[in-house]
């Protein structure tokens, strides 16, 4: 009865912490504002809802958290020491699908790129990250055309 309890509880705890306004989708998400890009939330539809999606580029990102995508870093490494079991299960379930949704969104022809959540304490590093995988922001949509050039069409 109490594993029953503990087991229930785990998964309260688990679908909070997978909450969509995770504290590294908010850094991710605030710094592609700052550089100025504008991008959509959860795009249902797209295999695996992305986290953040850029459809006039066809570019998603996905913010992971180690632990539950198994980074290869010291907190995607971590054992739980209880439910050993059903912790790699669940985890290894997570990565396939992983590998799964990528390999979908890039049959599509899209291209992903995958932040991991111990790399937004490195701000520099993920805003590198993000900076080659977006086009410069002069080629954005969102630029307006210079007047002498509107002016000829
Ligand atoms: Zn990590």
């Amino acid at each position: 009865m109490t594993d029953v309890l503990t087991t229930e509880q785990r998964r309260r705890n688990m679908a909070s912490i997978r909450d969509r306004d995770t504290r590294p989708e908010m850094v991710v998400r605030s710094m592609i504002h700052g550089m100025g890009y504008r991008y959509r939330l959860h795009r249902k539809g797209l295999p695996g809802k992305p986290d953040i999606v850029f459809p006039r580029l066809r570019k998603v990102i996905f913010v992971h958290g180690c632990f539950w995508h198994m980074h290869d870093c010291r907190y995607g490494k971590v054992t739980p020491a209880t439910n050993s079991d059903f912790w790699h299960k669940k985890r290894t379930g997570n990565v396939e699908r992983d590998r799964k949704n990528i390999a979908a969104l890039k049959a599509q022809g899209r291209e992903v790129l995958v932040l991991w959540e111990c790399w937004t304490r490195d701000p520099k590093m993920i805003a590198r990250q993000i900076a080659d995988f977006l086009p410069p922001r002069r080629y954005s949509c969102k630029t307006p055309v210079p007047a002498p050039f509107a002016a000829k069409r």
